[in-house]
């Protein structure tokens, strides 16, 4: 398996304030990899640094064999990132299909897989994203981001806030995603989920990676210690 993503002692703030101190991580092709860590300890920051939307101040990110240092946000999108931020961005006067549209880019991904993928988009191809419910804007939003055939899925919470039988829908595509070998750095509360699908966890505490390992190897003690759960 060769390396996709590789971030060593990363560091980053906002403007003054200091958010990352040395995360490190590593995600194979076709891994699943859990970011974990309490509320605050600078998840989403990690995934803005390598989706580019805020530059690294120290350390080494590399994605592909690339260094990322100097890469735009576009580009890095180009390179393969793509990702679903938090809270589910579309662009709410457009319809689905015209959101699932604007972000092709050629490869095996087209609006026909992302509907058999959410088979409740089908229904709605013709409403505007701002009429969807939460779950649905979720899965868009997903589309959305597979539409661009990225190399690499990043998923910031995208079960957060939805009814348990949509979480289901939403797990249910990861796992289909995974098994087609697709690539996944993901962010989510729900640790039963994440044990089930993940082939390995990174844990942040206070912007610094403490533990990173299979998943087999996370222990209670080590989530006790450091999700509180
Ligand atoms: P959550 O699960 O609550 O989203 P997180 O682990 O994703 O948490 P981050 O959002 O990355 O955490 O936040 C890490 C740190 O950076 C926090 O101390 C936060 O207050 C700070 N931070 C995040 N965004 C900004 C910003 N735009 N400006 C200043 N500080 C920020």
């Amino acid at each position: 398996m060769s390396r996709l993503l590789e971030l060593e002692n990363v560091t980053a703030a906002y403007g003054a304030v200091k958010a990352l101190f040395g995360v490190s991580l590593a995600l194979d092709e076709g891994q699943v990899v859990a970011l974990m860590g309490r509320n605050g300890m600078g998840k989403t920051t990690t995934i803005r640094c390598i989706s580019r939307l805020l530059l690294h101040s120290g350390g080494r990110l590399s994605f592909a064999g690339r260094d990322l240092k100097g890469v735009s946000a576009p580009k890095v999108a180009q390179l393969g990132v793509g990702l679903v931020p938090e809270g589910r961005r579309c662009f709410a006067p457009l319809t689905v299909a015209e959101n699932l549209v604007v972000a092709a880019r050629p490869g095996p991904w087209d609006i026909e897989r992302v509907q058999a993928l959410f088979p409740r988009l089908k229904e709605r191809m013709r409403q505007t994203s701002a009429t969807l419910s939460g779950g649905e804007q979720q899965m868009l939003a997903i589309g959305r981001a597979l539409m661009t055939n990225p190399r690499l899925l990043i998923l910031d919470e995208a079960t957060e806030g939805l009814a348990p039988v949509v979480r289901q829908e939403i797990w249910a595509g990861v796992r289909a995603l995974k098994a087609e070998g697709l690539s996944i750095l993901l962010v989510d509360k729900s640790l039963k989920e994440i044990v089930s699908v993940a082939d390995s966890a990174v844990i942040i505490e206070r912007g610094e990676t403490v533990w990173q390992g299979g998943i087999d190897a996370l222990t209670p003690e080590l989530t006790d210690r450091y999700l509180g759960v």
